[in-house]
């Protein structure tokens, strides 16, 4: 039998609601597949804040540091929007993903045949599409330096950042591309703008370099510009993208938009070694907090990403997968999905059909 020990971070909002479904998802597989979860809760966000006054208090960053894997589910609310930034909720995020040096972020778009009416593209577009976009997450142009609001000489202000990759860091996301097709389709598009940028041509030159390590792996390049016209003319030929943080930002969300449905979207970021952490890509929800009104199933498709990128569960993951296509083929939906004919249901009833489908 295998132990995992996973830190739940519920924060705020639906958060507690939603983890505490896929914490039942996971007793429910774990007796199916031989494994079992120890778990350890912690405040993160605004639980925090009004707890310990700061976002990420230290116990939370070294429980998740002891642990093989973090489940979040999400953070912030009405309540400390207007805290200064140090202490906001989103700080604690950032804090989070520095503290266990998560420098790649998963994130699936992948069209749920029972939902292909929730996309705001054509259902022949849309059809079939199943997109991993793998995005670097601490480097690029929101960390390089000079960074700032200068004064020219003529006292006129001028913004600079600085877009900025070493090799070492195009290697570790680049790897991470290889190895997630590999867990795919067997398809690598590695997106830059190496006609116009050096960063992105040493990014280019690196991706092909390491190439021949992953026969299994067809790469091919595609310039951002080139990309975000593909996606939505026709997604279905992407498979996996590997991409730098700026256009990785923007990609992942016009990627996750094909599917039309926030509520069902997961995501998983991971460091060279350490836990990862897997969360949904909603935030808290607090327009419907405490009224049984969550789609939990973004969180629970965060389990599977967990059982598949960190615990080599990979069937366990399937289960959980087909689980969520089965309540949604018997035509449950939460009031975010909701669509003519459906039978609309509530956080908790949504549980118990998806724990009764995997239960079996
Ligand atoms: P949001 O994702 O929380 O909500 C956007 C809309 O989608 C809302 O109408 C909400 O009710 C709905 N929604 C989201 N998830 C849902 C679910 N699982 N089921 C049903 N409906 C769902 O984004 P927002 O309103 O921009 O932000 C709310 C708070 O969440 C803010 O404090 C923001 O900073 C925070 N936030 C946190 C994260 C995170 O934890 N990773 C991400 C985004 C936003």
């Amino acid at each position: 039998m295998m132990n995992y020990r996973i830190t739940l971070l519920p924060g705020d909002g639906i958060g507690p609601e939603i983890m505490a479904v896929a914490v039942d998802v996971l007793k429910v597989v774990g007796g199916q597949f031989n494994f079992q979860c120890e778990f350890q809760e912690a405040p993160i966000g605004g639980v925090a804040i009004d707890a310990t006054g700061e976002p990420l208090p230290s116990q939370t960053l070294q429980m998740c540091r002891n642990s093989d894997a973090v489940l979040l589910a999400a953070i912030g609310g009405y309540k400390w929007d207007n805290l200064p930034r140090h202490q906001r909720p989103e700080t604690g995020l950032l804090g989070l993903r520095a503290g266990l040096g998560l420098f790649a972020n998963l994130r699936p778009a992948k069209i749920l045949p029972q939902l292909i009416d929730a996309s705001t593209l054509k259902r022949e577009i849309v059809e079939g599409v199943d997109i991993m976009v793998v995005r670097e997450l601490t480097g690029g142009v929101y960390f390089g330096t000079p960074k700032g609001v200068f004064e020219t000489e003529t006292g006129e202000k001028r913004g600079v950042n600085t877009m900025a990759y070493t090799e070492s860091e195009v290697d570790r996301i680049a790897r991470v591309g290889f190895e997630t097709a590999q867990k795919r389709g067997g398809n690598l598009c590695s997106v830059d703008k190496a006609n116009v940028l050096e960063v992105s041509q040493l990014w280019r030159d690196r991706v092909t370099q390491l190439a021949p390590e992953y026969p299994d792996v067809e790469l091919s390049h595609l310039y951002v510009d080139n990309a975000a016209m593909q996606l939505v003319r026709w997604p279905k030929q992407f498979d996996t993208i590997v991409t730098g943080n700026l256009f990785g930002d923007i990609l992942s969300d016009a990627a996750a938009m094909l599917t039309g449905s926030i509520g069902m979207l997961p995501s998983a970021s991971l460091g060279a070694s350490g836990p990862g952490v897997f969360e949904p890509v909603h935030g808290s929800a607090p327009d419907i907090a405490g009224q049984d009104k969550a789609n939990p199933l973004a969180q629970v498709l965060s389990v599977a990403m967990m059982l598949r990128y960190a615990l080599e569960q990979p069937v366990a993951a399937d289960k959980i997968e087909k689980g969520v296509l089965e309540v949604l083929e018997q035509g449950y939906r939460t009031g975010d999905i909701m669509s003519e004919g459906m039978k609309q249901v509530g956080c908790k009833e949504m549980a118990e059909v998806l724990l009764k489908v995997l239960s079996v």
